[in-house]
């Protein structure tokens, strides 16, 4: 089997993290580049740990080494020469090294699902050429699920834990503070897609990504608490194929750095006794008030995703600051949205223009709450 070197976009954040771990134990991925935006420190240690030919960082800060690449063109170099990239860069900036992916005609292993999100407009190239490979957890399984699929499905069902307000009084759930929302109940995540998955705008995300994934097929969403299943498609016949397991992100990463049909490593050894009782259930929408308004997005395409996006990240960030109540981010992101002009995708500059004038307007909203 021919060696696949592999850039990893990100590679200080949990996803990189766990991505290095995979190449280094697999004898046919080898380790092109790492780049991650400040955490010289871990990026030095992977650097001695993993031997990629290429390291990089996007905001030097302080003392650089000078074999660490840096400055205007470190996307570029981390990127060329690599035969797929994992993009594992937190929030809009990962929208950018998509399209060098796509400029550059190379297979994108996507877990920055924002660049579905506000910038699939400009992806539709690779798309269409079947070049972008899900990592987030739910479309990797889709993607396996219809990997053997000849007919037309009716659709696809993406699972939702729920988040840590699942089961809290309805009525706490606006001033729950942020050692409340924190507390994921199974997977474990950095701090601004804990508090997203909590208000359900990273689900309502994800029916974004999948709209872009597998288009034309009609999307839902259920609430599965455990996240034993990874989401389901519903067959010609109406009955459900899903792929299941306790919940590890190096599953998915594998599979797409394998894709489409390499060889697999085991990294799973549970059993279905280990589950216990799985539970389905509706959405109740009351208690999730932002994802309706971000799927609507979604619908209305244009800049609205890249605002709410905006809007989110900026509120998101006050809140876990002390700054807002929780209730407060699903009314900012509203806000924004009706305050925006929206105007036709074109270019990153068009994308990268909405987010910084909703970054703007979410900021002054954020301002004369506290
Ligand atoms: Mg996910």
């Amino acid at each position: 089997m021919s060696i696949r070197k592999v850039a990893v976009l990100g590679s200080t954040g949990s996803v990189g993290k766990q991505a290095l771990e995979i190449i280094d134990a697999r004898p046919d991925l080898e380790l092109h580049s790492i780049l991650c935006r400040r955490n010289i420190g871990l990026l030095l240690q992977q650097k001695e740990k993993f031997l990629p030919s290429i390291s990089a960082i996007v905001s030097p800060e302080g003392n650089i080494p000078p074999d660490i690449i840096k400055g205007a063109e470190v996307l570029d170099q981390a990127v060329e020469g690599a035969d797929i990239v994992l993009n594992a860069i937190v929030g809009s900036a990962g929208l950018r090294a998509s399209i060098l992916c796509q400029k550059l005609d190379i297979p994108l292993a996507l877990a920055n699902k924002e660049s579905l999100v506000i910038g699939g407009e400009l992806l539709r190239d690779h798309l269409k050429a079947g070049k972008v490979i899900p990592v987030d957890s739910e479309h990797s399984t889709i993607e396996r699920c219809l990997q053997s699929e000849k007919r037309p499905v009716r659709g696809i069902t993406l699972t939702a834990s729920g988040g840590s307000v699942l089961l809290m009084p309805i009525d706490e759930i606006r001033t729950a503070g942020p050692e409340r929302i924190l507390k994921h109940p199974t997977w474990e995540m950095g701090a601004r897609i804990t508090v997203d998955s909590a208000t359900m705008v990273n689900k309502a995300y994800e029916v974004i990504e999948a709209g872009w994934l597998f288009e034309n097929i009609p999307v839902e969403v259920v609430i599965h608490p455990q996240s034993i299943v990874h989401s389901f498609i519903r067959l010609e016949d109406g009955s459900w194929k899903a792929l299941l397991g306790q919940p590890d992100m190096r599953i998915p990463i594998q599979f797409a750095l394998e894709w489409p049909d390499r060889e697999l490593d085991v990294i799973a050894g549970d059993k279905p006794f280990d589950w216990g009782t799985l539970a389905f259930s509706r959405m109740d929408e009351e208690r999730y008030p932002a994802f309706n308004t971000v799927v609507q997005t979604g619908i209305d395409g244009k800049t609205f995703p890249a605002v709410a996006n905006a809007a989110d990240e900026v509120a998101v960030q006050a809140f876990l600051d002390g700054r807002i109540l929780f209730g407060n981010i699903a009314e900012i992101i509203d806000e924004v949205l009706s305050l925006h002009r929206s105007y036709h995708i074109r270019s990153l500059e068009d994308v990268l223009e909405a987010d910084r004038n909703a970054r703007t307007v979410a900021a002054g909203i954020v301002s004369k709450l506290c």
